[in-house]
C-alpha cells in the first residue's frame, strides 16, 4: 500500500479503512474493526502519514465510532511515558547526541 504521499507504508499502519461514512459497530466485520481500530491506534500515537492523518481527522468529524476509538487509545498514548522506568543515558550516548545536534546546527 502507498500513502497519500506516494511513501511505502508497511508495518501495523499500513491497513487503512474506508473513510468514506460513520462506522456502525454491530455493521462490522471482526477484520473490518480490527482494521479500524488499528487504524485509531496508529493515529493516537501519530503514526500516520501527513496525508493520512489529514484524511482520518476528517473522517473523525463525521465518525462517532472512531472517535471513541481514538479517544481511548489517546489515553492509553498519555500513560505511556509513566509506565517505563527512566534509564540514564550513558556518557557515551550524551557525547554522540550533543555531537549530532551541533553538527545539524552547523549544517543548517
Ligand atoms: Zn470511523
Amino acid at each position: 500500500m502507498t500513502s497519500g504521499t506516494g511513501t511505502p507504508n508497511q508495518g501495523p499502519c499500513s491497513a487503512s479503512p474506508d473513510l468514506t461514512g460513520a462506522h456502525l459497530l454491530g455493521a462490522l466485520t471482526p477484520k473490518a474493526r480490527l482494521v479500524i481500530e488499528g487504524h485509531a491506534a496508529c493515529y493516537a500515537l501519530g503514526a500516520l502519514n501527513p496525508g493520512e492523518t489529514t484524511a482520518y481527522a476528517s473522517h473523525l468529524q463525521r465518525c462517532a465510532y472512531c472517535r471513541s476509538i481514538v479517544a481511548y487509545f489517546g489515553a492509553v498514548v498519555d500513560s505511556l511515558p509513566a509506565a517505563v522506568r527512566p534509564v540514564p543515558a550513558s556518557p557515551a550516548v550524551k557525547a554522540r547526541l550533543l555531537a549530532a545536534v551541533r553538527n545539524d546546527l552547523l549544517t543548517r
